[in-house]
């Protein structure tokens, strides 16, 4: 079965989409523990991130790294921090998230934000993320 994530890409669920290439795709976590917090996945489903072959694993992180830099300017942080956990979810993703204090980047917290704010952060960091 077609683990969540492949049907956001699919377009079979909608989400925030913050970037798209031919392999990965990025969008907005649905329960922000920050302001911010973006999903970066392979579109191919691996559960694992250490199971993704070198040259996806590395495209990955090339592609977390531009939506990190665009990130950081929409939203003022000291620095982009990025975490990968992959308990709740069966598809490999690198969760990115504008930090200003050390207990910024904590699974037990979360911010509310309506769909109006979601769907306006995301075309905000799409518009900042350079190719
Ligand atoms: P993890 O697998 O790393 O423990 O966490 C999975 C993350 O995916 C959580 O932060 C959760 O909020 C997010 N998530 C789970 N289902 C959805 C969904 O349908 N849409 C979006 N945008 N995020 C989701």
């Amino acid at each position: 079965m077609a683990s969540i994530f492949s049907k956001i890409v699919a377009g079979e669920i909608p989400c925030y989409k913050v970037a798209e290439t031919e392999h990965c795709f990025a969008f907005l976590d649905i329960n922000p523990v920050v302001k911010g917090h973006v999903l970066c996945i392979p579109k191919q489903e691996v559960d694992y991130i250490f199971d993704l072959d070198d040259e996806l694993f590395c495209e990955l992180h090339l592609f977390a790294k531009k939506v990190a830099k665009g990130l950081k300017k929409v939203c003022p942080c000291i620095k982009v921090g990025e975490a990968v956990v992959g308990i709740d979810v069966p598809h490999v993703h690198i969760h990115l998230m504008p930090l200003n204090k050390p207990g910024d980047l904590n699974f037990g917290h979360h911010v509310a934000m309506t769909p109006e704010e979601l769907k306006a952060l995301a075309s905000e960091i799409s518009a900042a993320i350079e190719w």
